[in-house]
Formats: structure tokens, C-alpha cells, sequence
């Protein structure tokens, strides 16, 4: 068994490699984003375990760049973060178990365990609702096939939608979900993105998809 920690604080990567290695695996340790992504996309690990806060790139980014090739690789965040926004993030990000830290090495290693029992999971590599199509894999989105150019967080936003199709989701849920930031009621930073959204999803079809709830919030559905 092979396993990649990606951690810059020296003492807890130690502990962990230390805790893997009498455990059998083999271990890897990266300690940086970049250095962690390298590995990631070049060795091939049963599991990964990866730190949210890391120098060069984050954690997130390393997870969402893995997931563009390798969906079913099993990964666990460790974070310091302990809100349930980020704990909600990090699963929704793709990844499959998170820790919270300071954490005992046998709870990590419960839940590493827990993860190769597991298996491989077949992830959904594409979203899709009506004439809507979300290529996860490939990060294209295309309506009645024409391809969405889509600015970053518009494509995130978008997801996000796709994800909760047909349910009202506020202006707060989309903005720490969305942008991880508390929204301040006087931000409009969420309708501005919706409206370029809608400028690129729905202006040019005749059937909309993107709805707005007065003083709620936005639902993706088709109504008649
Ligand atoms: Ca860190």
C-alpha cells in the first residue's frame, strides 16, 4: 500500500509518515501544493491525505486539479478549519473523509482504512439537467451542445446549481458555498455573478432554467 501526505508542518507530517510506515505502507511526503500535485499525478497512491492551508497552492486546488484526472483516487483533508462550511466544501469538493485537526494518528488511520475498504468510488463525471450538460472531467459546460464560456466562478456557481437542481438556495448559502465568504446582506457580488450566468446560460434559449426568487434567493429548474 502506497500512501502520499501532503503537509507542510514538519511535525505532523513526521507523525503521520511515522504513523504509515509502522502501519506497512509505503509513504510519500510532500510539502507544498505544487510538489504534492506532481506526486499525486505521477505516482500511483491508494490514498492520499492532503492539508488544506499549504504554501505555493492550496489544498483545494490540489484536490480539484486530482479530480480532473484521477476522480476515484481516495482522499482525506486534514483541516484546521473546523466550520461546517468547510467541512461541507471539502466533501462537495470531492474529497472523500476529512479530520479535523489536532486529530490522533489512529483516527486517521481508521479512516484511511476505512477509505480502501471502501474501494474505489465511481464518482459522477458529469452534470446534467434538461439540454444543460456539466463535463467535470473535462471542466466544459454546454447547453443544447454549444459550448458556456464561463469565467471561473461562474462555472463554480453554475455547478453548484446543477448539483441542487430544483432546490431555493439564498444569496447566504451560494456566497460561503460559492465564494467561502460570510455574506454580508449588502453584498450583491452573488446577484451579479447570476446575472452573467443567466447572460451566457439562458438569454440565448428560449426555455430558462436560472430563477430568481424575490428577497430568497435562485433556483435552477425549467418551468413552464
Ligand atoms: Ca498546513
Amino acid at each position: 500500500m502506497r500512501i502520499l501526505v501532503v503537509e507542510d508542518e514538519p511535525k505532523t507530517a513526521a507523525f503521520v509518515q511515522r504513523g504509515f510506515a509502522e502501519e506497512g505502507f509505503v509513504v510519500d511526503v510532500a510539502t507544498d501544493g505544487m510538489d504534492g500535485l506532481h506526486l499525486a499525478a505521477t505516482g500511483d497512491y491508494d490514498a492520499i491525505v492532503l492539508d488544506v492551508m499549504l504554501p505555493v497552492r492550496d489544498g483545494w486546488w490540489v484536490l480539484q486539479e486530482i479530480r480532473k484526472t484521477r476522480p476515484d483516487q481516495p482522499v482525506i483533508l486534514l483541516t484546521a478549519l473546523d466550520a461546517v462550511s468547510h467541512r461541507v466544501k471539502g466533501l462537495t469538493s470531492g474529497a472523500d473523509d476529512y479530520l479535523v485537526k489536532p486529530f490522533a494518528f489512529s483516527e486517521l488511520n481508521a479512516r484511511v482504512r476505512n477509505l480502501l475498504r471502501r474501494g474505489p468510488v465511481r464518482r459522477a463525471e458529469v452534470l446534467n439537467y434538461g439540454d444543460l450538460d456539466m463535463d467535470l472531467l473535462r471542466h466544459r459546460a454546454t447547453r443544447a451542445g454549444q459550448p458556456l464560456d464561463l469565467a471561473p466562478q461562474e462555472y463554480r456557481l453554475l455547478e453548484y446549481l446543477l448539483r441542487h437542481s430544483g432546490q431555493v438556495l439564498t444569496r447566504t448559502r451560494l456566497a460561503e458555498q460559492v465564494w467561502d465568504m460570510n455574506f454580508d446582506g449588502d453584498s450583491n457580488v452573488v446577484d451579479v455573478a447570476v446575472r452573467r450566468l443567466r447572460r451566457k446560460v439562458d438569454d440565448p434559449f428560449e426555455q430558462k432554467l436560472i430563477h430568481t426568487l424575490r428577497g430568497v434567493g435562485y433556483v435552477l429548474e425549467a418551468r413552464n
